[in-house]
């Protein structure tokens, strides 16, 4: 009997996306072992992050790096450490900045994303630029003012187009002495991302550590320039400060670690491939169910370069809404969570699928469409 059996939980096959509602991803073995032998010594804890951060430098080619609590966090400590470098009188003020300190972060209009309260909570403004038809790079630096701590890109390939690019971007915060920070939280695969950002010139880029890294479901990743990542450690756990509440325990720390290590040793071209492969499947599968029409969508919502399966269904021919089969799948056992897409279809995302999951997905939906057309 497994954890979730004995509290009468059930569990989910995730064909959905690298969810924190769903449990991030799933660890692999090696990452789950790093953290059991983690757990079983103390250790100086400014130290391991010290010494997990040079690891994890090197094998994303970046200057330095740090593991936060989640990409949440990773926002909050970066936009604090741009406000208070390395002086002990601003870190204790925060969120309640004074006139001696910065207070506003540069945004693109159409670039803003739920999560950015992660950064709002450090106490700043947000200086919003851009339109619907684009960003010049006249505008970024008009926004600039002796008050501006960061300008903040939420990377998403399919909106990069509206945004002064990384290159422009960075030389003019470079002139003004602003650091550039990425949330990429969710922009791997593809795997060259963990130093792309830092290359075009950004200071900072962040991660999930529970989304395409496959490690702890807790934990953030922030690569970057070697001052910054010195100021977020300054403002980061244990310290009492603003980021006392994010937390990072030494398994977190070692587990990250791992799931870096596993995540760049990845045969990425493979896992593309095994992605073709479902939407093959699924097509061969349904090919002979009238009312059924399966297609490659690409790229995934978050703009990343990786089919997923789309699925659209003829709701007059067979019988049943789109919704009504979303729903059925939840109520089986175990559930199954997808997306909607459009009026009628669905979304399969190879990314967080288990070995043998495609197979009872395709036989519950072939089993839910063909037995409403029977009645
Ligand atoms: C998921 C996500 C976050 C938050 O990441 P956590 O690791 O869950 O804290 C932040 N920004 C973006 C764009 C995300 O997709």
């Amino acid at each position: 009997m497994n954890i979730y059996e004995r509290l009468g939980i059930r569990t989910v096959i995730n064909g959905n996306a690298t969810l924190t509602r769903l449990g991030g991803s799933i660890m692999p073995s090696q990452v789950v072992a790093a953290m059991v032998d983690a757990s079983k010594h103390f250790v100086d804890i400014i130290e391991l992050q010290k010494r997990v951060g040079e690891e994890i430098a090197k094998l994303t080619h970046n200057e330095a790096a740090y593991v936060s609590c989640g990409a949440a966090a990773a926002l909050t400590l970066s936009t604090a450490a741009c406000i208070t470098g390395l002086d002990a009188t601003k870190r204790e003020k925060l969120p309640h900045l004074d006139t001696s300190m910065k207070s506003e972060v540069i945004v693109h209009r159409h670039g803003r994303v739920g999560y950015d309260f992660a950064v709002r909570q450090v106490g700043v403004t947000f200086v919003e630029i851009g339109n619907e038809n684009g960003t010049t790079p006249d505008e970024l630096e008009n926004a600039i003012t002796e008050k501006t701590a960061a300008i903040f890109y939420f990377a998403n390939p399919s909106r990069e187009h509206l945004w002064v690019p990384y290159e422009e971007a960075s030389a003019i915060a470079k002139q003004h002495n602003v650091p550039l920070i990425v949330d990429a939280a969710a922009q791997l695969p593809p795997p060259e991302n963990l130093w792309r950002f830092t290359q075009r010139g950004a200071d900072l880029a962040l991660f999930s550590g529970g989304k395409g890294l496959c490690g702890p479901q807790s934990s953030g990743l922030i690569v970057g320039k070697e001052s910054l990542i010195e100021a977020i450690a300054f403002n980061g756990p244990p310290h009492p400060f603003i980021g006392r509440g994010m937390k990072v325990g030494k398994e977190e720390m070692v587990g990250l670690l791992a799931a870096v290590e596993w995540y760049v040793n990845q045969d990425h071209v493979e896992l593309q491939q095994s992605y073709e492969d479902q939407v093959t499947y699924y097509d061969e599968v349904f090919a002979d169910i009238q009312g059924v029409t399966v297609h490659r969508s690409f790229p995934s919502e978050a703009g990343q370069p990786m089919p997923r399966t789309e699925i659209r269904f003829d709701e007059e021919h067979l019988g049943i809404t789109r919704n009504e089969i979303l729903q059925q799948l939840a109520a089986g056992e175990p559930s199954i969570d997808i997306a909607g897409a459009g009026a009628n279809g669905v979304l399969i995302n190879g990314q967080t699928l288990m070995p043998g999951e495609v197979e009872i997905i395709a036989q519950r939906l072939k089993e839910i469409v063909l037995s409403q057309r029977k009645r």
